[in-house]
């Protein structure tokens, strides 16, 4: 363990600003529990408005230089970035497991798929500032991208590192300041990317973490120098910060939740789709925004259950499978199980009561098969965000299509089928952001980017890839005339 990594533990995590911790005297605090175990890992500070807007003019001030270094020296320091964490990846690992309760392996792939999005930010001098036309004789017309100055982002509990990555290396390689709120839930490794954003030569004041809860988004949200909010979470706060947000005159993403389809056909590889199915449903405990939720069969599809229940069977809390988020968050799962069985509904497999030895406080739910309920039962419908599926079935292909269709959300839906037309017929009618054939987490991999549908996004465009580029940025259109005639024409 480096020291980096060593003094993320401490008694209260600062804020982080101009390059420093920082806490502001007699702040409330929020204490931070790992749901591995339930211990008291930290303590989170809340930022009211002051320490807001100190933040924000740190960060104003810093991007009067930031914005003028070139891009490729821009890119330089997110190479050296990527690289130090890669070397601490175990390590960083680690912490993330500690405060969100995931797998080593789970918490190394986010942290990798976050690395992904670093790398493409690296290539900001190759794909930026380069369209130039004549447009006329002697005439010139060239686009440019400029920063928008001071921006921030907000991040949701679930994804520790590589949600904030999917936001941080585009819009500071593209020459904004930063000011990023954390979830209060997960604040820790937010300020060692901090600390690894500052080796990397990460000019002081460019990255900002202001940590706290609802009261400190509201106080991003009031103050006028910031000009864009890149949020994830919930739908119902996507909404409101969305709402909010435009209606002070920001740019505003917000990405919401989800209830993703899976639809089986008959036909579809057994084996394969039964291991891909339960990876999708029980990966990260349930608790992504691209998780399996809803599983449709199409006609005869049993054999291929039976085989998702084993795989499901061979899950378990504390040894392939983390823990949720908090004991509010099992309580919540549970009474979903609980409310569906007195509904009638058959718990094919039971994930309530999970006992993990040694670890008797943390917040585990195992693997969990509902089925016998009607599309519009609330397991089918509502955001669980725990290990639990939900299993419908239906007589054809355009039923199970209906079904996804009508439900809000519009992340990812999937389809598993050996027939090319059944695929891409159903990549066409589905109506999602993120599609999968034969693949239950379909999660765009870069240049392709990140984002859903519906009431999963509020706000136009994607969080990464080139539209990451064009949200953190502003099209300024230069024509020019440099020619030894003086013949008007409509140009002059
Ligand atoms: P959340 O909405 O509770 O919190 C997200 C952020 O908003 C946090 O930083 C939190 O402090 C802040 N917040 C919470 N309540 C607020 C309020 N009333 N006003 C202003 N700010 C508030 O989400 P969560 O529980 O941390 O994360 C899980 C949710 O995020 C799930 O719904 C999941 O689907 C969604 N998610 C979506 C994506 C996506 O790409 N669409 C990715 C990851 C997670």
């Amino acid at each position: 363990m480096n020291d980096v990594l060593s003094s993320a533990r401490v008694k209260t995590t600062g804020h982080y600003i101009n390059g420093e911790e920082t806490l502001q005297q007699d702040a409330p605090v929020i204490e931070v529990n790992s749901p591995l175990d339930g211990s008291v890992i930290g303590n989170v500070p809340v930022a009211d408005g002051n320490l807001v807007r100190d933040a924000v003019n740190v960060a104003k001030n810093a991007f009067a230089s930031w914005s003028e270094v070139p891009v490729k020296d821009r890119a330089q320091v997110l190479f050296r970035f990527k690289q130090l964490v890669e070397n601490d990846l175990n390590a960083l690992a680690e912490l993330v497991s500690e405060e969100n309760g995931k797998t080593h392996s789970e918490s190394k792939a986010e942290i990798e798929k976050g690395l992904e999005v670093t790398e493409f930010a690296t290539s900001l001098p190759q794909i930026y500032n380069q369209e130039l036309l004549e447009v006329s004789r002697g005439v010139d017309c060239a686009s440019r991208r400029y920063p928008l100055g001071v921006v921030a982002g907000i991040t949701p509990f679930n994804f520790p590192a590589m949600v904030p990555l999917w936001m941080i290396p585009i819009a500071i390689g593209t020459g904004n300041t930063f000011i990023h709120k954390p979830s209060e839930q997960v604040p820790l490794t937010p300020n060692v990317l901090a600390e690894y954003l500052q080796r990397a030569g990460l000019p002081k004041g460019v990255y900002n973490i202001v940590h706290g809860d609802k009261t400190t988004v509201e106080a991003l949200l009031d103050n006028n120098d910031i000009k864009a909010v890149g949020f994830v979470g919930s739908s119902a706060v996507a909404k409101l910060v969305y709402q909010k947000g435009t209606m002070a005159g920001k740019r505003v993403l917000a990405l919401g939740g989800a209830k993703n389809h899976l639809v089986v056909m008959p036909d579809a590889d057994a084996d394969i789709t039964a291991a891909n199915v339960a990876a999708s449903a029980y990966g990260c405990a349930g608790q992504r925004c691209m998780a399996a939720s809803v599983l449709i069969l199409v006609g005869n599809s049993d054999h291929i259950l039976e085989k998702i229940i084993a795989e499901a069977q061979k899950i378990r809390a504390g040894i392939n499978l983390g823990a949720v988020i908090s004991p509010a968050a099992k309580q919540r799962i549970e009474n979903y199980i609980t409310r569906a069985e007195q509904n009638g509904a058959d718990i094919l497999v039971d994930g309530r009561n999970a006992f993990v030895k040694g670890k008797e406080q943390g917040n585990y739910v195992n693997p969990t098969i509902i089925a016998g309920v009607e599309p519009t039962n609330e397991c089918a419908c509502d955001e669980i965000f725990g290990p639990v599926l939900t299993v419908l079935r239906v007589g054809s292909l355009d039923e199970a299509l209906a079904i996804e269709n009508a439900n809000p959300y519009g992340n990812a839906a999937a389809i598993y089928t050996t027939n090319g037309g059944t695929a891409r017929y159903f990549s066409e009618k589905a109506s999602a952001g993120m599609i999968g054939v034969n693949i239950g987490v379909p999660v765009p991999r870069e240049p392709f980017s990140f984002g859903g549908w519906n009431s999963s996004r509020f706000g136009y465009g994607d969080i990464t890839g080139m539209d990451g580029v064009r949200f953190w940025t502003n099209l300024k259109k230069i024509t020019t005339k440099w020619t030894a005639s003086a013949a008007k024409n409509w140009m002059s």
